[in-house]
């Protein structure tokens, strides 16, 4: 497989220019790391206005694709054939395909990091939306971030958190994600009653 683009018009919402951005439809990142870079880094999906320069965000949908995983994002299920014993994943907006290129990328498994969130935000007593942004230093402690009063906030968690929810995944068998899952807050909520 190799990836896919478009070349789709659009109109700036600052200057009401028209002009032509490449979308990938299909983002093919196994063995290409500088592509990958671009997905964890955001800039993939970024389209910018030749001319005022306003950048907007280029939504799906997109299939994402590397050695580890299958991620589709759009607002209906895609009929993928075979997952070849990769992760198929379910996202609904371009920021949850991003984390869980991050997450993967780091050796970690999204269904430990849901359970992982919904105990920091028990612990920190707030409802926000945590993303995981990398793992950091020797501990390998868990960095989140979660906009709050109009900022993006940072947040360290302990790795033996994620450790202790990987812990009670494994021990929890009915808590596993076959073929096309959507791995997010409420699907993890369901099985915290
Ligand atoms: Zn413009």
């Amino acid at each position: 497989m190799s990836s896919v683009t478009d070349n789709i018009s659009f109109t700036c919402s600052r200057c009401g220019t028209v002009y032509e951005a490449q979308v990938y439809r299909l983002i093919d990142a196994a063995s290409k790391p500088e592509l990958r870079q671009k997905v964890t880094d955001g800039s993939l999906f970024l389209r910018e206005c030749p001319s005022c320069g306003q950048r907007e965000l280029i939504g799906g949908p997109v299939v994402y694709k590397d050695e580890h995983l299958l991620v589709c994002l759009s607002d209906r299920p895609l009929a993928v054939e075979g997952l070849d014993g990769l992760k198929g994943r379910l996202v609904g907006d371009v920021g949850s395909l991003i984390e869980k290129v991050k997450i993967f990328d780091s050796g970690l498994d999204d269904v430990p990091m849901e359970l992982c969130k919904f105990v920091t935000r028990q612990e920190i007593g707030k409802d926000v939306n945590l993303k995981f942004l990398r793992l950091e230093g020797a501990d390998h402690d868990i960095i989140f971030t979660y906009p709050e009063s109009g900022a993006m906030q940072m947040l360290s968690v302990g790795f033996n958190v994620y450790e202790d929810c990987r812990g009670i995944v494994s021990r929890n068998p009915s808590m596993s994600a076959e073929g096309f899952a959507r791995v997010d807050r409420e699907w993890v909520e369901q099985f915290i009653r």
